[in-house]
């Protein structure tokens, strides 16, 4: 049994699973009333759930804490205040049961979970609230093939949300707005398409969103607009990583590919390229423990963990430093 514990930025999670099987994936999330997120209150909302978290996880998966053969923590990347306070914890349960930490990359582990609905070498697309990046396994590391040169997605989505007046996550207010406006019909608004090689950059469609809001346009055509846009950008920088790679399966991951539309343009994409589509369902795209202890325990089958002495942050730690020896 290996317990995962994600912690790096809004969701303190814990997840149970045991030979790649998820035995419990519980979590809680911070949230904020406006605005977006303060790293000592995510982490001090951490702190106050971690306890009740674990034992309900312990609870949901019928075994007992002496069970837990290590635990694997997302230690990097992520927001320092958030990675310490998932650290305390970690080494303060490994201490107590005498247990190593397995420590997880959080963007390798959104694309490891893939491989429990069938992917095996995939391109992930993974689209967040933080993080906008196109990754896959080559010549021995995980590499970003493609990213967002400024804000993430899913920060540009609130960013453009709270212009309009919704709360946060912005994200499900967007998707609404342009669902309802593409049943009206509304046309399609023509909006800045920035895709440089396969990097995207999201700051001047936001600048430019913003005005054609302030001079009175429909908050429904710019959102159907929006999603278009963006959405058609991150699906041909993945799409030119499939090409480039040779590899033929994508994997979603992050809170931005709950998008039904997003979805659906990566399937097509993909029945084109005749390329398999895996996307995983809501609670294992959002941040979660399980991706945290599915990861993990591929990690140690190959013989990786530590003291939890020996364990640190790593909160700017990129994909590709991540020695990869599991694979
Ligand atoms: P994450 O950082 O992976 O937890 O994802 C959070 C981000 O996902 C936030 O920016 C949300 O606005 C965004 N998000 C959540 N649901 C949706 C959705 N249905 N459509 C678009 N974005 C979403
Ligand atoms: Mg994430």
């Amino acid at each position: 049994m290996i317990l995962g514990i994600e912690c790096t930025a809004h969701t303190f999670g814990i997840g149970i699973v045991h030979r790649g099987k998820i035995l419990a994936n519980v979590k809680d999330m911070y949230k904020t009333e406006k605005g977006g997120i303060v790293p000592i209150k995510s982490a001090e909302h951490h702190r106050e759930v971690a306890e009740r978290l674990y034992i309900e996880a312990l609870r949901k998966s019928e075994i007992n804490e002496k069970d837990i053969e290590a635990i694997a923590l997302s230690n990097a990347p992520g927001l320092a205040p958030c990675l310490l306070e998932g650290l305390r914890f970690a080494r303060e349960k490994a201490r107590k049961l005498g247990i190593k930490i397995i420590p997880v990359n959080h963007c390798i582990a959104h694309l490891e979970i893939g491989q429990s609905i069938g992917a095996k070498d995939p391109i992930l697309l993974y689209v967040s609230g933080a993080n906008t990046q196109i990754i896959a396994f080559a010549g021995e590391k995980y590499r970003v093939f493609g990213e967002t040169l400024d804000i993430g997605v899913g920060n540009f989505l609130d960013k453009f949300a709270r212009h309009i007046g919704c709360g946060f996550p912005g994200g499900p207010f967007i998707e609404e707005l342009a669902r309802h406006a593409k049943e009206e019909n509304m046309i399609y608004i023509e909006l800045p398409y920035v895709v440089k090689g396969m990097d995207v950059s999201f700051s001047g469609l936001l600048t430019k969103l913003q005005q054609l809001f302030d001079s009175g346009i429909d908050a429904g055509q710019l959102s159907y607009s929006l999603q278009e846009t963006a959405f058609a950008m991150l699906v041909e920088a993945a799409e030119r990583a499939i090409a480039h790679t040779g590899k033929k399966e994508l994997v979603l991951g992050g809170g931005v590919a709950c998008n039904k539309r997003l979805q659906e343009m990566c399937k097509i994409m993909c029945f084109e390229r005749k390329a398999k589509f895996f996307c995983p369902a809501k609670e294992l795209l959002t941040d979660n423990g399980a991706m945290i202890a599915y990861t993990g325990e591929i990690m140690l089958n190959a013989g990786i963990s530590v003291n939890f002495d020996k364990l640190d942050i790593k909160p700017r730690e990129r994909t590709d430093e991540v020695e990869v020896r599991w694979k």
